[in-house]
């Protein structure tokens, strides 16, 4: 499912092929019912009147967060209703694309994202994909491809980091590694209220939280409060300063988004530029609040030794598109150099690749 379809589909969820009637979990069905009355009346206020488009999106996440930063609600909401209205759409929007998720692997299995791993294994150093998608097939897929140590989500200290130790004590990565960096963050990370701070699953407990556990969030909204709560349905506690931790996205191109993890991810996705082999962008379309992180990409791009000997063009995948001219002049402008620019969709351009 694409992000443009996200809020679409709190309306009609049965025309995205979200069906939850045979679920194992009591109740869910009313859940999401509930989840989706919420939600949709939450964007009902927000739109007043006007359709539902991509920039609605962005517009609910900027609200949230200003609601949440100045401890006010929005018109007639509490602030309480306002966070749960979030906690609603983040909640939804981990059903929908996990159905995506389920659906892809159950109708057909994931040809063009294993070949696309495939590719970037064949690829002599160390490639770096940059993301705005919240979704996991391509996480799952590296994981499962390369082992969970050496892929590179940017999200820790570089001194703690696995993959950037082996490559600042070798000067060379060993092995084959991945760079997946995902600026807005990701249906699987986690976020520190207290230090507002997000955290990919390999670095904080309980490692499953996320998308994969609507089920046992569901579970744990309807545990009886007279029994102890089993294990895993504990929520997680940050492993820094032990506040429970929270599933937290962030919207495309939201001024407020930018780089969630600044400052580690942003150095380790300049550092990784600036030594990798290859770059790719896959699904987003460079808006102007993506523009300064892109520029800096592109500064960074600009030491890259494969770059400067004329064997590195960064590429550019519109996933959604295509959007066409626009989107390859804005990533032009900002990366200041030409790129490979392929609107065909990401199905055909593995298929491109030898
Ligand atoms: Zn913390």
């Amino acid at each position: 499912m694409l992000a443009s379809e996200l809020l679409p589909a709190i309306y009609d969820p049965q025309k995205y092929d979200v069906d939850l009637s045979r679920s194992e979990v009591p109740n869910i069905r009313l859940a999401f019912e509930m989840a989706c009355t919420e939600a949709r009346s939450f964007i009902d206020l927000l739109r007043d009147g006007a359709d539902v488009q991509l920039g609605l999106l962005r517009f609910a996440f900027e609200t949230f967060q200003e609601c949440e930063d100045q401890g006010m609600g929005y018109r007639s909401l509490s602030l309480a209703e306002v966070l749960s209205a979030r906690r609603s759409l983040q909640w939804l929007f981990g059903i929908f694309l996990n159905f995506a998720y389920r659906a892809y692997w159950r109708h057909e299995r994931p040809d063009c994202y294993l070949r696309f791993v495939e590719w970037a294994k064949r690829a002599p150093g160390w490639p770096v994909v940059v993301t705005t998608n919240w979704d996991f097939v391509l996480d799952t897929l590296i994981s499962a491809s390369y082992g969970l140590d050496i892929i590179d989500c940017g999200d820790c200290e570089p001194s703690l980091d696995v993959f950037l130790t082996r490559y600042v004590a070798h000067g060379s990565p060993t092995g084959k590694a991945i760079s997946l960096y995902k600026l807005n963050g990701s249906l699987d990370w986690l976020y520190c209220p207290s230090e507002k701070g997000y955290f990919s699953p390999l670095f904080q407990p309980p490692w499953n939280m996320g998308a994969l556990t609507i089920t046992q969030t569901l579970r744990l909204k309807f545990h009886n409060p007279d029994e102890p709560i089993p294990n895993e349905l504990r929520p997680g506690y940050c492993v820094n300063c032990g506040t429970p931790l929270e599933v937290r996205l962030h919207t495309p191109g939201a001024s407020r988004a930018r780089l969630p993890m600044e400052p580690r991810i942003k150095q380790n996705v300049l550092a990784a530029v600036r030594n990798c082999c290859e770059l790719v962008f896959a699904g987003f379309s460079c808006p102007d609040e993506d523009r300064d992180v892109v520029e800096e990409i592109g500064a960074s791009l600009r030491i890259n030794p494969l770059f400067k000997s004329g064997d590195l063009i960064p590429t550019v995948i519109d996933i959604a598109g295509p959007h066409g001219q626009d989107t390859k002049n804005r990533f032009e402008r900002a990366l200041a150099t030409r790129i490979e620019y392929r609107d065909i969709g990401f199905k055909a351009w593995v298929d491109s690749l030898t």
